[in-house]
């Protein structure tokens, strides 16, 4: 899940210093559970804000707020109290915010969250990050444990010299990851992985802005397209 904090109210007021009247929006999956976007947190923004003249119109919590259609849908039902705002506060990770924005581009929108990174969660509350999306996994060979993340130099072929008892140079109770690797490839018998070194990394694998379609939709999409050009075909006849 995407792991995000509410941005610290001083930031908040300064970013809505020009603004009387805002609709908020959540989010019920990530933020919800970062408790930056659910119910409760919706409610302490809008007595914040309201201790700053700030009047709050409406709010609505989508399921997920980085889901367009979803998103659109649920603030249809809002759209008298979205009229009444001068602006839309998005307590969600960027992706929210984002589509929001897209849907309303009349109106001015507000990131009241900071994402962090993509996390996984160790136990309700607590969350570390394993995996940064690089769009070439390549940790079967290091037995699960990613060193792009995990490894504070990113490194592929480690450990560097930073490696103290078990741990990384960068402190914080942060085990070296490629310590972390060796044990866990002993334990599977399997560290001759670890003789070949690793060739270079294909950062190509990762341009931003991504786009990705699962292949249910492109085959679809090609079907669709094979047609529209075999009828295009058939009227030039
Ligand atoms: S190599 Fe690391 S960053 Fe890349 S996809 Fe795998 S776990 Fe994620
Ligand atoms: S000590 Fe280990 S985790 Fe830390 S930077 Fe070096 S190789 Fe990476």
């Amino acid at each position: 899940m995407i792991v995000q904090e509410t941005k610290p109210i001083e930031t908040i007021k300064e970013m809505l210093k020009d603004v009387k009247k805002i609709f908020l929006v959540g989010c019920g999956d990530c933020a919800t559970v970062c408790e930056a976007g659910g119910s409760d947190d919706l409610k302490r923004l809008q007595e914040a804000l309201k201790a700053e003249g700030i009047e709050v119109t409406g709010m609505v919590i989508p399921d997920t707020s980085c889901h367009i259609p979803d998103v659109k849908s649920q603030l249809k039902k809002h759209a008298a109290e979205l009229e009444a705002a001068e602006g839309i506060g998005v307590m969600s990770c960027g992706a929210g915010v984002q589509t929001v924005g897209t849907l309303y581009e009349e109106k001015p929108v507000y990131p009241i969250n900071n994402a962090l990174f993509l996390g996984n969660t160790e136990r309700f509350g607590q969350h570390v990050e394993y995996c940064s999306a690089c769009g070439e996994c390549r940790i079967d060979k290091l037995g699960a444990i990613c060193p792009i993340t995990r490894c504070y130099k990113g490194i592929l072929n480690g450990p560097c010299g930073g490696v103290s008892d078990g741990m990384c140079e960068i402190g914080n109770d942060t085990p070296c990851a490629w310590v972390l690797a060796y044990e866990r490839l002993e334990k599977q018998g399997r560290l001759d992985n670890l003789k070949d070194a690793s060739p270079p990394k294909r950062w190509s694998a990762h341009l931003k802005p991504m786009r990705h379609l699962n292949p249910t939709l492109k085959k679809k999409m090609e079907e669709k397209e094979a047609k529209r050009k075999a009828k295009e075909a058939k009227k030039g006849k």
